[in-house]
């Protein structure tokens, strides 16, 4: 028998290496937090009710980004009481970007969810996402069918957005998508091993590829409290996202060089052709035409000045977030089956 016919003959093996994960292990659910007073203990209450229906055991990890509201006392009576709860607090208000990376650091689960605080991703959903990832997906990530309680111009800037950035990026990236989605523990330590220290996860997880699916569902209006975004913040941060994730913008300024180029070509030719001087010509006319190149200019300099200015910070290589206190933290409790494997 040839060693092509014995693989033949080989019967199909259940696990990883079919596609299909075996049952059991440890999930852990990461949640950023900034002054979520009014909500946490109600998620955590429907956190508990629905996560046993995964048939996994299971670890919450609340990650305090500063919150100056009674946060920090809800989650350490949540942690007093529920040894599965574990609070990372941080020194100060590091952004929700930062919180979910420190989550996702400590997070020890075989899968890991990352969910906002304020129940508008239902967690009813993750029982789906987890069966998605045992039948071999690798980031099951939640695509809003709805949106309850957004302003219309909500709405239509974060879909524009959202197609924007996705049109910006060289490899696909899921549109209608927040934070909501669940990694496995591949997908995490590729995401948790890049140095970078201005984080935007939603292009580092679809830049460390595996295999993605969505799972549709119906955002809800926020169960208490008050978004965190205003339109500036939100303004700053899509910036912030397109600059840290793509060059595209400092390539466009070749566009604009090319533009300049053949209009000043034109006006030359037409010149040179015997164009009329002076007449018709007003003052305004050139110095409106003056004042436009000179802001495409000074917009092209802008635009080398934000990538100088990201480029500045990594290198100053500050970590991105600076932990007080853990309470319940992973490496104090008993180890799981999951670590035991990992060490293994
Ligand atoms: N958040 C955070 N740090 C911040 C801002 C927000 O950890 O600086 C958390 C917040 O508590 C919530 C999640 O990030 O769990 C999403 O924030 P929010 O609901 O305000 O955003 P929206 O859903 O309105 O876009
Ligand atoms: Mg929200």
């Amino acid at each position: 028998m040839t060693t092509e016919d014995a693989l033949l003959q080989l019967p199909a093996r259940p696990g990883r290496d079919s596609g299909h994960r075996p049952a059991g292990g440890l999930l852990s659910v990461v949640i950023p937090c900034h002054d979520e007073e009014a909500v946490v203990a109600v998620t955590h209450a429907r956190l508990v009710r629905v996560l046993p229906e995964t048939g996994m055991d299971f670890e919450i990890v609340y990650v305090d980004d500063g919150s100056r509201d009674g946060t920090l006392a809800r989650l350490e009576t949540i942690a007093a009481q529920d040894g599965r709860a574990c609070v990372v607090e941080l020194s100060r208000n590091f952004g929700q970007q930062a919180a979910m990376s420190a989550g996702l650091s400590v997070a020890r689960g075989d899968a890991v969810v990352i969910i906002d605080a304020d129940l508008q991703d239902p967690p009813e959903v993750i029982p789906e996402m987890v069966r998605r990832w045992r039948a071999g997906v690798d980031v099951a990530y939640g695509q809003r069918r709805s949106r309850e309680g957004e302003t219309a111009f909500k709405l239509l800037t974060a879909s524009l957005f959202h197609r924007f950035f996705a049109g910006l990026m060289p490899y696909p990236v899921p549109v209608d998508t927040g934070d909501f989605k669940l990694l496995d523990r591949a997908v995490v330590d590729a995401v948790c091993r890049l140095p970078e220290k201005r984080r935007y996860l939603r292009s580092l997880v679809p830049w460390a590829g595996f295999r993605h699916e969505a799972v549709q569902y119906d955002r809800h209006a926020r169960h208490a409290g008050e978004t965190k975004y205003s339109a500036r913040r939100l303004l700053g941060l899509a910036a912030d996202a397109v600059v840290i994730s793509s060059d595209k913008p400092v390539r466009l300024t070749w566009v604009c060089a090319a533009a300049l180029a053949v209009a000043g070509l034109t006006a030359g030719l037409v010149a040179g052709n015997g164009g009329e001087s002076n007449a018709g010509v007003s003052l305004a006319a050139v110095v409106a035409v003056a004042c436009l190149v000179a802001a495409v200019q000074t917009a092209a300099v802008a635009i080398v000045g934000e990538y100088v200015v990201r480029t500045y910070r990594e290198a100053q290589g500050r970590p991105t977030w600076v932990v007080r206190r853990t309470l319940n933290a992973p490496s104090a409790r008993q180890a799981t089956p999951a670590d035991t494997a990992r060490a293994a």
